[in-house]
């Protein structure tokens, strides 16, 4: 479904990914970990064509996405929930979610995703007319994911889901976030909380520095001594 292929993206003289591959396939969830600054929310941002991308391609079935337009992405079927989820605080709930389905035209499936969205987010029904600049931290996280699923998108680029929320909250988020790949999506997520991550990974991808140091399925890479150490709590 998308194939990132020897992928550099400079910003001016900081090398932040220097040749990377990735493969996510269809109806798989993907997990990208790394510490800070290794590269993470820079490969989500280059699938938008947001950085500065020196070479390499990025492929979504036949498309070569570093050829089009940004706001072409979309489009095809692939919906960004960006770090530190930037709803639109001074309109309501509903309102954010119509605006994830501004490129859907027809009437029955924008209810079919309202449906499908307050059925995974029943709170975000009951604060339907709410300020979304009012919600919790976690009920913000749980409106940019809905909004990402009110536009069709069958890929879904998650940045840090977890960042900021309570352990429960954590929990409920990716409780959601398999029904979601259950419902057919595929995830491409990039978090810190690695053990959250390989609870619902099929497949993991490990960053340092710019360069994929180490992929595999889940269980090879949680059995990685090094990936324990450093990741997973020992
Ligand atoms: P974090 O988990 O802290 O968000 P990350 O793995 O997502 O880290 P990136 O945010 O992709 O890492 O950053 C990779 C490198 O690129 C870092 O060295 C960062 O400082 C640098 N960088 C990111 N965005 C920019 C930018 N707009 N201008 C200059 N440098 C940038």
């Amino acid at each position: 479904m998308l194939s990132i292929r020897d992928l550099h993206v400079y910003y001016g003289g900081i090398k932040a990914l220097q040749g990377i591959d990735i493969d996510v396939k269809e109806g798989e969830v993907v997990a990208l970990i790394g510490a800070n600054g290794a590269g993470k929310t820079t490969t989500l941002r280059s699938i938008f064509r947001l950085t500065p991308i020196v070479k390499g391609d990025i492929f979504f079935y036949e498309i070569n996405l570093t050829k089009i337009p940004t706001h072409r992405i979309a489009s095809l079927g692939i919906a960004h929930v960006p770090e530190g989820r930037r709803v639109f605080p001074d309109m309501t709930v509903k309102e954010n979610l119509e605006m994830g389905a501004f490129l859907v035209k027809d009437k029955t499936t924008i209810k079919n995703n309202f449906d499908f969205v307050y059925s995974l987010f029943p709170r975000l029904k009951e604060r339907e007319k709410q300020l979304a600049g009012t919600l919790s931290g976690g009920e913000q996280q749980m409106l940019a994911i809905g909004r990402a699923l009110m536009s069709n998108a069958r890929l879904l680029l998650l940045d840090e889901p977890s960042m900021g929320l309570a352990p429960l909250l954590v929990q409920e988020i990716f409780s959601v976030l398999r029904k979601i790949n259950e419902e057919k999506r595929t995830l491409l997520l990039v978090e810190q909380n690695a053990n959250m991550a390989f609870s619902i990974a099929h497949r993991v991808y490990v960053m340092e520095t710019g360069r994929i140091v180490l992929s595999g399925t889940t269980q090879e890479v949680a059995s990685n001594d090094a990936i324990k150490k450093a990741y997973l709590g020992g």
